[in-house]
């Protein structure tokens, strides 16, 4: 596995491999890697040449107080696991090579992609988002890119620029990796107590009950709604942020549910906020 820490270092060994007519897959992450991450690589692996893996957590991305000190960091564990996958590069950059001091430039994404959901309760977090993985993609350049479906939203917002922009890559978003009892796996479960990783999976299982009642043929999505919501209100613990029942293209909240939609919400345990989401086949 070869490390970069600059774009200029990476960017040639980039070319060594473009040289060969290499296939280039990228995964980029923030890091503390777990089963999700390894799903995105795995893929990657599958079905490129060269898979190059990014860990970098991206200052822009979060607000002040939105806990950009406390993310967790576990980077000799992460080069072990890359190792251990085989990956071709690690790219690791510093906030100085991904931003320098001078950095004035936005990609603004707009509509309801953007400013609905996690684009109201973080109204900074997608410009971060896209002004990274805009820099990321222009740096590496890869033929494909690998996303998770577990941050929807994310990805339905790089599909967007990456097709306003006209810029050359393929994006592959990967089913969402849970725990063993349906917590969807992210970085910051490591963060909550004993007590709240317990009751942690509740979205999901009220996910589940909402998808139910929707085979079942409820269409409304407010009773649909009212199922989640009941059910996470039985843990005091639990601060709901929004959960919405969405057209998963135009992320607009449907009046009616008679198309697959996508149920999507976002809590709080204790300060940590846990985002999840589950697609509703209607067929
Ligand atoms: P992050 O390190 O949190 O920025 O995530 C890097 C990539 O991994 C993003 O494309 C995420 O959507 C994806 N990802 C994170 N958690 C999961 C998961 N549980 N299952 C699948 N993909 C995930």
């Amino acid at each position: 596995m070869i490390i970069c820490e600059t774009i200029a270092d990476v960017r040639q060994k980039i070319s060594e491999f473009k040289r060969k007519g290499k296939r280039i897959g990228f995964v980029p992450t923030m890091g503390n890697l777990h089963e999700g991450h390894l799903s995105l690589i795995s893929a990657s692996k599958e079905e490129c040449d060269i898979t190059i893996v990014s860990v970098f957590v991206n200052p822009t991305q979060f607000s002040s107080g939105e806990g950009f000190e406390k993310y967790p960091r576990t980077l000799e564990s992460d080069q072990e696991k890359l190792k251990d996958l085989k990956i071709d590069i690690l790219f690791l950059p510093d906030e100085n090579q991904m931003y320098g001091s001078s950095s004035q430039t936005l990609v603004l994404v707009g509509g309801t992609i953007s400013n609905s959901l996690e684009g109201c309760s973080r109204p900074e977090h997608f410009n971060g988002v896209t002004l990274i993985v805009t820099k990321l993609f222009n740096i590496i350049a890869p033929d494909v890119a690998f996303f998770g479906q577990k941050d929807a939203q994310q990805a339905r917002i790089i599909y967007q620029f990456v097709k306003d922009l006209s810029i050359q890559v393929v994006l592959k978003v990967l089913p969402i990796v849970r725990e063993s009892d349906g917590l969807a796996m992210s970085s910051r479960n490591t963060l909550l107590s004993k007590e709240n990783r317990a009751i942690a999976p509740s979205m999901y299982e009220g996910m589940l009950e909402g998808a139910k009642a929707i085979r079942d043929g409820e269409t409304d999505p407010m009773q649909v709604l009212a199922i989640i919501t009941e059910h996470l209100i039985c843990f005091k613990e639990i601060e709901i942020d929004y959960v919405a029942i969405i057209d998963p293209v135009t992320f607009e909240e449907v009046e009616e549910i008679n198309k697959d939609v996508l149920i999507i919400g976002a809590i709080f345990l204790d300060n940590i906020r846990l985002i999840d989401n589950y697609y509703v086949d209607r067929n």
